[in-house]
């Protein structure tokens, strides 16, 4: 069998959502290659050419992909062109414009190609320090002709794509951990932006507390509170919805923005949920005690509605109708939900009382054991941690990704990129 060559692409964004964009781009990537690994990303100044229109002037987000190929070289770029083109890359647009993706082959083995079409390694690897500061995150050794000093590099900013985070914005007067702040239209808002800067991937809006011993407030207070919201967030285009009342739902997917629902409490009625199925929105399925045969159910009665398993995501409710050790037993199993429903796993454990059983911090400070439990679940192939920090949550996962990224490249097996130039 012909041996793979290990392949490390560079891919940039920046238009659009772009951690987003990444994240479509691996997925591509992985559907042409084996995707061994991949950096966290880091926010760069556009590289651009004197006299480049102001308009053009938009930070990139950039990863470093590790891949695996039997394809030539030629052929790689071929495919990576195709996945371009798939994405929606603009193939007319000139030179240095803003893209929604480009994926560029810095290296290729141990290879030196010149060729009109291609060439590698990639010319501009000798320019650009954010690529270099990228490579020697996997371990990948720069040449001392090309090597710049990327020792004091600064990135604008750091995210990793996975796992991905639901941002919280409680509009309420009496949520456990944050009540009353974002009640004011404007702080939600402005709260929703931060969080979205911050690398969430979706804000889950909630006009309800479901605390333990809450008391229940009508649809139509929860419409009042959500819609300013709504209305201001005109666009952001990655919102969800938590709440169980059929005619919030209903009025919230009037709104295009509106990806998710957060469904609580499983009681929405079957033509709510019909709608939600046409809307091609993804729905959370959350459980309630410790049955877990109930999703299993549920599952199939959310199918037979028409709600397609891609759009389900099992959230195993912590801190509903469990006690604090059946809480963290659960947590500790979130492999073994994963692979019996099949679906997107949400966790949302974030300040909850479950953490008082080893610490007395208060609910707005256990963000520290918030992110303890996000490392496990995020370790257990969760999909979706649900949290109120998203900034400390991502310093805490790109550091984890730049420790674990440090071996990537295991010496010799790829080149010792010294004998390249
Ligand atoms: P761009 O997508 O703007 O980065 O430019 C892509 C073009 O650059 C491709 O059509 C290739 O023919 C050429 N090219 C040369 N070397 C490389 C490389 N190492 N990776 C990707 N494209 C390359």
């Amino acid at each position: 069998m012909k041996t793979k060559e290990t392949v490390l692409l560079a891919v940039g964004a920046n238009l659009g959502n772009k951690l987003q964009n990444l994240r479509n781009a691996l997925r591509e990537i992985k559907s042409c290659f084996d995707l061994a690994g991949v950096s966290h990303a880091i926010e760069t100044k556009a590289v651009l050419p004197k006299n480049s229109p102001a308009a053009w002037n938009l930070p990139y987000l950039n990863i470093m992909a590790v891949c695996k190929t039997s394809r030539a070289p030629i052929e790689t770029l071929s495919a990576v062109k195709m996945i371009e083109e798939k994405l929606g890359r603009d193939a007319n647009a000139p030179r240095w414009s803003p893209r929604i993706i480009d994926i560029d082959i810095a290296l290729y083995g141990k290879q030196k190609i010149n060729t009109d079409r291609l060439t590698i390694p990639h010319p501009e690897l000798k320019n650009r320090d954010f690529w270099q500061f990228l490579l020697e995150e996997i371990g990948c050794a720069i040449p001392k002709e090309i090597k710049l000093d990327v020792n004091n590099y600064k990135a604008l900013n750091h995210f990793v794509l996975y796992p991905q985070f639901v941002g919280i914005v409680n509009v309420t007067p009496d949520s456990f951990s944050d009540g009353g702040k974002f009640l004011d239209p404007e702080k939600a808002e402005r709260r929703v932006r931060k969080l979205l800067d911050d690398g969430a991937s979706i804000i889950d809006i909630g006009a309800q507390s479901t605390r333990p011993q809450y008391i229940e407030v009508s649809p139509s207070e929860e419409i009042s509170r959500l819609s300013p919201v709504l209305e201001r967030c005109g666009n952001v285009d990655n919102l969800s919805i938590d709440s169980y009342f059929d005619e919030v739902v209903k009025y919230v997917l009037k709104n295009p923005n509106v990806k998710w629902i957060n469904d609580q409490n499983s009681t929405l009625n079957p033509e709510t949920i019909k709608l939600i199925a046409d809307r091609n929105v993804k729905l959370v399925v959350m459980l309630r005690g410790v049955n877990f045969s109930w999703i299993d159910e549920r599952i199939k009665y959310l199918e037979n509605l028409g709600v397609k398993k891609s759009n389900l995501i099992v959230d195993p409710g912590i801190g509903f109708g469990k006690s604090k050790h059946e809480n963290i037993r659960l947590i500790k199993n979130l492999k073994s939900l994963r692979q019996r429903y099949g679906c997107e796993i949400l966790l949302g454990a974030s300040r909850k009382s479950f953490i008082s059983a080893h610490s007395n911090a208060t609910p707005k400070n256990r963000d520290l054991e918030t992110i303890a439990t996000s490392c496990f679940a995020a370790d257990a192939g969760v999909d979706y941690l649900r949290v109120h920090n998203v900034k400390n949550h991502m310093r805490f996962f790109v550091t984890k990704r730049c420790l674990e990224n440090a071996d990537l490249l295991r010496p010799g097996e790829f080149h010792e990129i010294n004998d390249l130039l």
